[in-house]
Order: structure tokens, then C-alpha cells, then sequence
């Protein structure tokens, strides 16, 4: 029985800022079924209130079904937010299990609500009516296209045979997931002589004698071995980079493109049956293939325009691909390589590495000084000052954090002076602790709150960066102010809302192929000569950064990226056409239409052992099938809403400022309020073109 006189719960207090210190593991469990139990009642509530209406056939108003519904789902996304959120960046033992074993029932409550039939009529009924606005349509129609793709509107046996096959679906993907997992772990191959690390730069032979280390050689060191090569992205890419042993390239290359695809525990016989599952899924919901279902969800209107943009793209890329490999090609001839004649697929990486070094060396490592965080900071603050009119300062102390190098910054207009919002910068890595990557993500939405009161948004942004030592501030390379600008971007759109409808506010009810481009936007800003030349200094002699670094760094920029966008075009097209274009009784396996594609998209040709489809867990396992191609889609928007910059001049102070303001009050103010395409065209006056995007890639041969 609990005490009559409890003290109030920080994971259920429901509004304002978390109080991170005092939410514990012990909370966690303790009151999440509470609180999802009484969610569940008031759902029970709401479902009967509905209902009755609705048989008596009357008018239901906004505020009668998503007023409650909105409070619902903000009491979940408030508490299970803060769960999540300290689950990524103060993890532990306690915290993980405590948030997994809350994980199904949290999930089981939104399929519960987002399977709910009288919601649904509810929805449909409201949506009839002729008093609501162009942002209220939107969240309704959103709603029920989400209904209806969890299949809300199947009957009896068709309903059952859905929910079946999705659940088969999961533990599909999940298998697939697995067994790439343990392919990929199983394959190691040690190295014993020194003959056989020549090239690897230092930090790679200490990371492959950890390996070894940790697999049962205690002796293994960076300097004298053995090293352990395996197949995980942070050892196989760079082995491929530097490696002079072509021999040990061709053999980890082999491992890698036919991971998971034996016969013993393989994942060939699974791609077809989630291909099939999905077709079938998508014929119950009224779609003719699974692409049709995930682009019901997304800006691209149809598979035909995606097509469209992967075309352009190609045409774009593949002379430039050509070209490229020719280079690598007249480089390793000059080394007097035998390659020369026929370069291999384990060969480019390496005379990549060779030709960039000879054409600009560029040591991001060396850069660091340049970028001390706060100088860096400075940059990003004053270029949104610049641009949005923002003013952003630092209140720390001012708001409950959850480490002591958690940074807190209001937001403010830099015009009328008013407070618009504020965010958390937690900058620095913290192994053990914290998820690794850079992220944003929702503390507080904008909305407002029953009493009238507005609530402005909050946001945190994440990053890995290293931290302070001693004196010397978090120094970072230039990827990692790429980053930082990234996820900036990302939280301008969050904060900057002038929505205030929270289910259309900031990030929210953005179409996925949408949601990158305020970030990548922001990314554009760190090759501009202005903004990156008054941020870069030197953190103690306040030297600028020299101007052939910076032309070292644009170079890097378009290096090799016929290539880099070739791979992207043939991974978003073989996914498009497994998902719209391959049936069962087609007669062809996936893999034969991936190989057919590549003919077209590829400059060397897959080898016999490449069984890509059996290791593409994005599409797979995961949540991209159908939608690999947003990668492309949102760097066409960003790149072009960028050239709306460039086309007015960099250097035209009041253009540009008056082009800022344009980018506020359109793509980071309406958010999901209206259709992407719709808030496009309001910033840039016409519709997308990937023509700024072939440019900034340097895809254009020079005029
Ligand atoms: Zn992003």
C-alpha cells in the first residue's frame, strides 16, 4: 500500500523541464505501469465518450478527440522521453534494464491506440467537418493514413491474416539482423607478420592488436602483433584504405560483400519471403507494392518521380565515376603497379588514399587546434544571428541537467527580444555511459498548455566530441563541426516552430525524405568562406586558419564522389525496384535484378562473391525499405534551398540576411504544418531541382 503522504514523482510530473537527478531505474519500474495503465483507462474513456457520439450522431469537435488524445500521448512521450533519453546519455546496468523491461508495454499502447476503430471513425467524422483549418486537416489526415497503414480498416480475417504476417515480418527482419551480425563476427583472420600490416597508419595496427587482444592474445601489441583483421566497419574500411598487401584487400573484400549469404545460416532464403510478405502486405491495404505504402508516408509523390531523381543523379555521376577510376587507374600505373591494367573492387580504396595524398593531404587530425568548441560555438551562434535573427546565450545554472558538462543556451528573437526557446548541449564523449553518434531530440514541444500558457520548445542536442583537458578546450576536427552543425540544424527546426499545434510543430509530422534538410542546410555553412574563416582559430595564438587548408578542405568535399553517389544511386534503386517491380512469379531472383541494375550503375561490375542483398540490413532490417532513397531526396532539398543563398551572393550582407529570414519563416517555422513541397516552394518560389546538388558534388565538368 503506498504512504498517504508521497512525495511527488519526478518521472510523472508530465510539463516542464525533467528533473534528470531525481528520476531513477527504481521509478522506472515502479510507476511506468502505472502511468501506462491509467493511459489506458482514460483511452477506455475516451473510446466510450466517442462512441456514444457517434452512434448518436453527433457533431464531435476538435477539442472533445484530440484535445484528450493529445494529453495522452504527451503524458507517455514526456516520461517515456525522459526514460529514453537518460537510457542514451547516463546508460547503466539499472537504467537499461529498467527501460527494457518497460520497453514492450509502451510499444503495446501505441499499437493499441493506433489500431483503434472508434478513434478512427472519430478521426473520419471530425475530418468531415468544415471548421478546421489547413494544419488541423493535415494532423487528421496524418493520423489516418497511420491507421490505416497498421491496418485499421481491414475486417475479421483479413485484419487477422495482416497482424500475422506483420509479426512474421518482425521476426524476419529481426533473423536478418541477427545472422548479419554473426556473419559479420565470425570472420577474422590474424596477422602475425610485420610484412603483412605495411601501411597501416598506427592508430589502425593499435586497434587490430586490441582486437587480438581481446581475442585471446594477451601479448598482442600495435608494434610487433599479431593483429586481428575482421570484418566490422571501423577495421575493414581503413584495411582497404591502406593496405599495400593486395592479397590480404582481395580476401577481406571477398569476406565482407558475401557476408551472410552461405548456405548454413544465409540470408538469401529470407530476402525473398520478406519481399513476398511485404507485396502481400501492401495488396491487403489497397497498394499494389510495398513502395506505393511507404511513399504514402513521404514528399516523393510516386515511385516514377523517385525513379526520375535516381536517373538525373546517375547521368550525372556515372561519367564522372568513369573518369574517376580512370585516374586511380594512370596513379597506380605511375607507381608501376601491376593493377594498373585492371583495377579490382578491393583495389580502389587504396589508390583512392594514394591519389588523395598526393593531391591534397589533408590531416584532419592537424586541423583540431583550429577548432576549439567554444570558439566554434561562437560561429554557429553568430551565423544564426546572422541569418534568423536569433540571439542565443548561455543560461547554465539555470535549468536541472544530467552530468555536470551538460550545457544549457535560451533562444531568443534578436528583434523584439522575446524569449522563443532554449536547448541542452551535451558535447562531450563519454564511454560507457553514453551512445555513441550525435543526435536531437525532443525535451519540450511548442504548444499550449491548458491554461493558455504557451510552452516553448526545448530541445537536446548530443554529441561525442573528446572533451576538455586541463586547460586545453574540446579541440575538434572538421567533421566533427560538420556534425555539430548537422544536428544544429536539426534543433533550429525544433525551436524555431511557429506552430503551435505540438502534432505539427517542429520536426513533427514531417515527411521522412524531409526531415534532413534543415541539417544538411546547416552542413553547407561549414564550406562557406565567411563563416568557416571567422570561426577557425587557433586556440591559443588566435591565428585564422590558412587559406589553402580551406581550399584543402572544398577539394576534399567533391573527392571521389562520382563514385560515392553512383553506390548511393545502385543501393536506392535496387531497393526501389525489389519493392515495386519484383514479384514471386516474376521468374527472376532479387539478385538477378540487382545485378541487371548494375550494368547501369556500377563502374565495376559486382563479382560472384558480392552478394550484397544478403548484407543491405537498411532495407533488411531495418526501417528503410522503399525509403533508402530519402539519403538523395533531402540532399536535393538542402543543397538547393542553399543555392537560393548562392544565388544572391554570399558576400550580399542584406540579401543574404533577408534570405535567413525567409529560411525562418518558412522551412524552420511551418514545420509539418503543411506539405514539404508546399514549404519549399514557399521558400525558394518553384519546386526542388538536384541541379545545386550535382554541382556542389562536382559532378558539372568544368564549362
Ligand atoms: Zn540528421
Amino acid at each position: 500500500m503506498p504512504p498517504t503522504l508521497e512525495a511527488p514523482v519526478a518521472l510523472l510530473a508530465g510539463e516542464g523541464l525533467p528533473d534528470y537527478a531525481a528520476i531513477t531505474p527504481e521509478q522506472v519500474t515502479a510507476h511506468m505501469p502505472g502511468l501506462l495503465a491509467e493511459l489506458d483507462q482514460q483511452l477506455n474513456h475516451l473510446e466510450a465518450s466517442l462512441t456514444a457520439a457517434l452512434e448518436a450522431g453527433d457533431p464531435l469537435s476538435w477539442p472533445q478527440v484530440m484535445g484528450p488524445l493529445q494529453r495522452l500521448g504527451e503524458r507517455l512521450r514526456w516520461s517515456w522521453g525522459v526514460v529514453s533519453h537518460l537510457n542514451g546519455v547516463c546508460n547503466g546496468p539499472e537504467l537499461r534494464t529498467a527501460h527494457a523491461g518497460q520497453q514492450a508495454a509502451v510499444v503495446a499502447f501505441g499499437s493499441r491506440v493506433g489500431q483503434s476503430r472508434v478513434l478512427y471513425r472519430a478521426l473520419e467524422s471530425l475530418q468531415a467537418s468544415d471548421s478546421l483549418d489547413g494544419t488541423q486537416q493535415r494532423i487528421l489526415a496524418a493520423e489516418r493514413r497511420d491507421m490505416e497503414l497498421r491496418g485499421v480498416g481491414l475486417d475479421g480475417d483479413a485484419q487477422a491474416a495482416f497482424n500475422a504476417t506483420t509479426q512474421e515480418l518482425a521476426d524476419l527482419t529481426t533473423r536478418f539482423g541477427n545472422q548479419l551480425l554473426d556473419a559479420t563476427n565470425s570472420w577474422s583472420l590474424l596477422l602475425t607478420e610485420a610484412a603483412e600490416v605495411e601501411g597501416l597508419p598506427e592508430s589502425l595496427r593499435g586497434q587490430l592488436a586490441q582486437a587480438a587482444r581481446q581475442a585471446g592474445h594477451p601479448e598482442a601489441s600495435a608494434a610487433t602483433g599479431p593483429w586481428l583483421l575482421g570484418l566490422d566497419m571501423p577495421r575493414y574500411a581503413p584495411f582497404l584504405k591502406y593496405s599495400q598487401r593486395r592479397d590480404l584487400r582481395e580476401r577481406l573484400y571477398k569476406a565482407h560483400v558475401s557476408r551472410a549469404s552461405g548456405e548454413e545460416g544465409g540470408n538469401g532464403p529470407l530476402i525473398e519471403r520478406i519481399l513476398t510478405l511485404r507485396r502481400e502486405q501492401a495488396q491487403r491495404l489497397g497498394y499494389a507494392h510495398w513502395a506505393d505504402v511507404s511513399l504514402a508516408a513521404k514528399m516523393a509523390g510516386s515511385v516514377e518521380e523517385v525513379e526520375q531523381l535516381l536517373e538525373d543523379l546517375r547521368a550525372a555521376a556515372h561519367p564522372v565515376a568513369v573518369q574517376e577510376l580512370a585516374e586511380l587507374r594512370a596513379c597506380a600505373a605511375q607507381a608501376g603497379a601491376p593493377e594498373a591494367e585492371q583495377l579490382r573492387a578491393w583495389d580502389v580504396s587504396f589508390w583512392a588514399e594514394v591519389r588523395r595524398q598526393e593531391a591534397f593531404a589533408l590531416d584532419s587530425e592537424a586541423l583540431r587546434p583550429w577548432f576549439p568548441l567554444p570558439r566554434v560555438l561562437d560561429g554557429l551562434f553568430g551565423l544564426c544571428n546572422r541569418l534568423f535573427g536569433i540571439r542565443i546565450s548561455a543560461a547554465d545554472g539555470t535549468a536541472p541537467v544530467w552530468h555536470p558538462d551538460v550545457r544549457y543556451f535560451r533562444v531568443d528573437d534578436a528583434g523584439s527580444g522575446e524569449p522563443i526557446a532554449a536547448f541542452y548541449l551535451d558535447p562531450y564523449s563519454r564511454p560507457g555511459s553514453k551512445r555513441g553518434g550525435a543526435w536531437m531530440d525532443e525535451c519540450l514541444v511548442r504548444s499550449v498548455a491548458d491554461d493558455g500558457q504557451p510552452v516553448l520548445p526545448v530541445a537536446y542536442l548530443i554529441c561525442n566530441q573528446s572533451p576538455p583537458v586541463g586547460d586545453i578546450p574540446s579541440l575538434m576536427t572538421f567533421e566533427e563541426v560538420e556534425t555539430l552543425f548537422h544536428e544544429f540544424g536539426h534543433g533550429l527546426q525544433h525551436m524555431l516552430t511557429t506552430v503551435e499545434r505540438p502534432q505539427a510543430a517542429g520536426i513533427n509530422n514531417v515527411e521522412w525524405d524531409a526531415v534532413e534538410l534543415p541539417s544538411q542546410f546547416m552542413e553547407n555553412w561549414c564550406y562557406d568562406r565567411a563563416t568557416l574563416l571567422g570561426m577557425a582559430r587557433h586556440w591559443q595564438s588566435g591565428e585564422p586558419l590558412a587559406e589553402a587548408e580551406f581550399a584543402k578542405l572544398q577539394a576534399a568535399r567533391t573527392f571521389m564522389t562520382g563514385a560515392a553517389t553512383l553506390r548511393q544511386v545502385h543501393l536506392a534503386l535496387t531497393d526501389l525496384r525489389l519493392h515495386s517491380q519484383w514479384s514471386p512469379e516474376g521468374g527472376r531472383s532479387p539478385e538477378a535484378l540487382r545485378r541487371e541494375l548494375a550494368a547501369t550503375t556500377t563502374v565495376i561490375a559486382p563479382i560472384p562473391e558480392d552478394a550484397l542483398l544478403c548484407s543491405f540490413g537498411h532495407i533488411f532490417a531495418g526501417g528503410y525499405a522503399a525509403g533508402y532513397y530519402s539519403y538523395k531526396w533531402a540532399e536535393v532539398l538542402s543543397a538547393d534551398a542553399f543555392s537560393a543563398f548562392e544565388d544572391v551572393g554570399l558576400d550580399n550582407e542584406d540579401a543574404i540576411q533577408a534570405t535567413g529570414r525567409r529560411f525562418r519563416a518558412t522551412v524552420l517555422g511551418l514545420g509539418g504544418s503543411r506539405h514539404p513541397a508546399e514549404v519549399f516552394e514557399a521558400f525558394r518560389g518553384r519546386q526542388p531541382s538536384p541541379e545545386a546538388l550535382i554541382r556542389h558534388s562536382g559532378l558539372v565538368p568544368a564549362a
